[in-house]
This record gives C-alpha cells, sequence and structure tokens, in this order.
C-alpha cells in the first residue's frame, strides 16, 4: 500500500512537472502549472462521478468502472467488493431457498409470523390444511383466518409448553395439533401437524370403552341384584355358601363402581356435555361432600373441616365439579389413618379460584406424582388393597379440569400427607345475583 501510494504521488508530480516543463517552453510556467492542476482536478471530478453513478445504479450489477492509477485501483477493491457481496447474496438466497423447499415438502403446515400474528411466510401445506391463499392472505393476522377462539388465547398466551389440538377451519374432518415456538425478534413459527388418524384411534378408543361399560351394566345389574337378595337370606343358605356369597356380592359392587367411573371417564373425555352453560354454587356444593365425607369416615373418626372464603358460583357443570372434588376429598379420607386431619378450602385470589384438599394421611413418593392422574395407576398398590378404589379417581378429576380450563397440581410428603389443589381460570368466577327482597 505504502509502496502503491508513494507510485501515485509520483505519476501526480511527474504530471505537473511535465505540464510546468511544457508552460516553460512556452516562457509562462505557471500558467503550465495551473493548466496541470486544472487537468488533474476534472479528470479527478470524472472518475468520483463514474463512482456515484455506479454507486446509485439500483440494481447492483453493473460491473465496476475501469481507470488508471489511485482511481483505477480504487474501482479495482470496489469491484472485488462488490464481487464478493454478490457471492455472498448467491449462497445465501440459494441456502434460504432449500429452506424453503425443504419446509415446502413437509406434511406439516409452517407459518412464520410476527409478534402480533401478521403472516409474514408460510408452506404449501399450511395452504392444504389451514385453507390459507398465497396472493390474499400475506400480512393478515392468523387470529383473523384461523378464528377458533382456543386459538387465539393460545397465541396469546406465549406458554407454548404444551400443543393446542383444534379442528382445522378448512376442512373441519381434519384434527390439527398447533404448536408454537418464539424466535428472531419475538417473532412466532406456528407448525399445524395433522393429527386426524391419532384423534380417531383415540375417538374409537373412547366409544369401544363407553360402549363395553354400558353393554356390561345391565348384566351386573341383574348378577349385583340376586346376590344382595342371596345376601339378605344368607341364613337360609348353607354355611360354606354364605363366604362364597358375601365375597361375590363385594366383587361385584367393586365392578359396579368401576363401570360406574368408566362411563363417567368417557362422557367427561367426550366432552358431550357443555360445560360452559351452567353455574355451580360450590359453598354450598363443598358442604354436602364434606358431610358425605364425615359418613364415609365413619368409626376412623376423622377431623374433617372446610373453609370457604369466596361466596362466588363458579361457571361449571355441577355434576362434573361434584365428581371430581368427592373424588379428592374421599380420596383424603381413604389415605388419611384414624384420626387424622382433613381441611377442606375453596380460596379465589388475582390468578383465579383454588380449591385445596389437604390431609395428614399416608403420603405419596414424589417419584409417583406426574403419573397419578393416568388410568389405573397406583402408587403403590400393595398398600391399597383394602381401599376399594377404582383406579379412575384422578383421571376423573384431571378430565373435569381439562373441561373447566383448569388444572390440578400435587404436593405430598410421605407419611406426612398431601395436598391436591384445582386452580380455575378468574374468569370462571360469577358474581351472585342477590335474591330479590320483601
Ligand atoms: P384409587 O381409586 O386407587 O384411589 P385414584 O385415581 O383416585 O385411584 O388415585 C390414584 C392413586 O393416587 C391412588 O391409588 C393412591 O395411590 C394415590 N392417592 C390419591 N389420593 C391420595 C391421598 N390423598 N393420599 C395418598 N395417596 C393418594
Amino acid at each position: 500500500m505504502q509502496h502503491n501510494w508513494s507510485r501515485y504521488i509520483r505519476h501526480i508530480v511527474g504530471g505537473l512537472i511535465g505540464t510546468t516543463l511544457v508552460g516553460l517552453y512556452f516562457g509562462h510556467p505557471v500558467y503550465g502549472l495551473t493548466i496541470g492542476l486544472v487537468i488533474y482536478l476534472w479528470w479527478t471530478l470524472h472518475q468520483a462521478r463514474r463512482l456515484v453513478q455506479w454507486f446509485a445504479n439500483p440494481d447492483g450489477t453493473d460491473e465496476a468502472p475501469q481507470s488508471i492509477g489511485l482511481w483505477g485501483d480504487i474501482f479495482d477493491h470496489l469491484h472485488k467488493l462488490h464481487q464478493h457481496h454478490l457471492r455472498t447474496q448467491d449462497r445465501l438466497r440459494a441456502q434460504i431457498n432449500r429452506v424453503q423447499e425443504s419446509t415446502n415438502a413437509m406434511r406439516d403446515g409452517v407459518i412464520m409470523t410476527d409478534s402480533r400474528g401478521a403472516m409474514e411466510w408460510w408452506n404449501g401445506s399450511a395452504d392444504y390444511l389451514l385453507g390459507f391463499r398465497r396472493n390474499t392472505d400475506r400480512g393478515q393476522y392468523i387470529h383473523n383466518l384461523i378464528r377458533t377462539p382456543a386459538f387465539k388465547a393460545y397465541f396469546e398466551s406465549r406458554d407454548y409448553r404444551e400443543p393446542l389440538d383444534i379442528h382445522s377451519p378448512a376442512k373441519p374432518h381434519i384434527r390439527l395439533q398447533i404448536q408454537i415456538s418464539l424466535f428472531g425478534d419475538d417473532d412466532r413459527l406456528i407448525v399445524a401437524k395433522d393429527v386426524t388418524r391419532l384423534f380417531q384411534l383415540e375417538q374409537m378408543r373412547r366409544d369401544f370403552v363407553g360402549n363395553v361399560s354400558h353393554e356390561m351394566r345391565t348384566p351386573l345389574t341383574v348378577i349385583s341384584g340376586y346376590l344382595e337378595t342371596l345376601v339378605d337370606n344368607a341364613d337360609d343358605l348353607p354355611p360354606k355358601w354364605r363366604r362364597a356369597i358375601n365375597t361375590m356380592a363385594d366383587q361385584s359392587s367393586r365392578m359396579e363402581a368401576l363401570i360406574t367411573d368408566l362411563i363417567l371417564l368417557s362422557r367427561i373425555e367426550t366432552g358431550d356435555q357443555t360445560v360452559d352453560d351452567a353455574l355451580t354454587d360450590v359453598d354450598a356444593l363443598l358442604g354436602q361432600i364434606c358431610h358425605d365425607a364425615r359418613a364415609l369416615s365413619g368409626d376412623k373418626a376423622h377431623d374433617i373441616s372446610l373453609s370457604v372464603s369466596d361466596h362466588r358460583l363458579l361457571k361449571g357443570d355441577q355434576s362434573q365439579l361434584r365428581s371430581a372434588f368427592s373424588n379428592l376429598i374421599f380420596n383424603a379420607v381413604k389415605y388419611t389413618p384414624a384420626g387424622g386431619r382433613i381441611v377442606v378450602a375453596w380460596s379465589a385470589n388475582r390468578e383465579g379460584a383454588h380449591l385445596s384438599v389437604r390431609d395428614t394421611g399416608i403420603g405419596i413418593d414424589p417419584v409417583h406424582i406426574p403419573r397419578l392422574t393416568e388410568r389405573f395407576y397406583r402408587a403403590d398398590p400393595s398398600r391399597h388393597k383394602d381401599t376399594g378404589g377404582t383406579g379412575l379417581g384422578l383421571a376423573i378429576v384431571k378430565h373435569v379440569l381439562l373441561n373447566h380450563d383448569g388444572n390440578l397440581d400435587i404436593r405430598s410428603r410421605i407419611g406426612e400427607g398431601s395436598e391436591f389443589i384445582c386452580h380455575f381460570p378468574r374468569e370462571r368466577l360469577v358474581e351472585r345475583i342477590p335474591e330479590p327482597t320483601g
């Protein structure tokens, strides 16, 4: 560079000496120098103009101008930089095209939106699965195209740990699982997976369990009826039959309880009942359940207390809520040794409404807690042989809470007791309409 720089200076000085000598030849060396300087200035301005024109070229694909000396080297450097820039651009474009091609080949719908949901890019499967139109939907807000309220709530929640299942807005027979990820500047990447087949299989399983349970109920009722009659007349039976008949009666009532819970669970799971139209007086409901719990406790004489600090109504289905709450409270009775304490508390705060059922019972090993709401999961089967439970209680609680946009929290220490807390969103609490007076 240093070498080049002295070369430029030598050329300029040489040029100026040349014009001065020509001026000297004509007897006017100063004119010669001035003309040399003017020519040099004009040439410099001319090269600068060419450079500005090249910069101004909007498509930027023209070759850089050619020249000699200092300007020649400037143009060469710029030309190299420009070529490098073009090559990088081509490489990036090829990479973007490749990513777009591969996402287009995916069977899942992929959509990119900004933080407010304005659609920026989506693949072909999103067109098919969600009915987007390439020409008109760019820039539209996604919740105007997928109008399911659950989707809007999910999009705005920013809590995307669990996916959301919805029906396709364009093809209602398609069931979609939506998963959102945050990226870039609070932008969203939305993936819509077609889970119709899985959904149908799940539906078939639920229908099958529901139907089988229904079909078994009638013959079982007949058998239980006869067994009860036999138990009532046990004195007339030969002694060796009495024990057998009693055991059969016990087992048939267990089976009846199981069938009842299976039917209830399949009804709650299929979401046949709409839970949003009804209002439940939780205060009165808990009063009744605690009364029944004291009867269930019987000789075990548990100390069962109820505290209600919010008297608003809860938007939700009373019979479903009764099943959920009674399962939790009766479990506390079943799994707490005689004389233990059970505290039932209904309260509300800014987050929502909460039912806590706390006991001083046998407790649960933390390894079991994540799986407790699975059907027929038991923390320690050997300890629960005599509780008469169906193993479906907490599965029922979980589905009732899902239907009511709630969730279940379980805290427990083995040997010290357990606390089961049902959380409901604040929007489900409704003021009581005051009774007209006079
Ligand atoms: P079950 O009919 O066996 O009670 P649930 O679904 O109601 O079935 O409960 C699942 C398991 O969770 C129970 O088998 C028991 O191991 C455990 N469990 C539930 N509630 C309690 C509790 N209050 N204290 C200790 N263990 C409990």
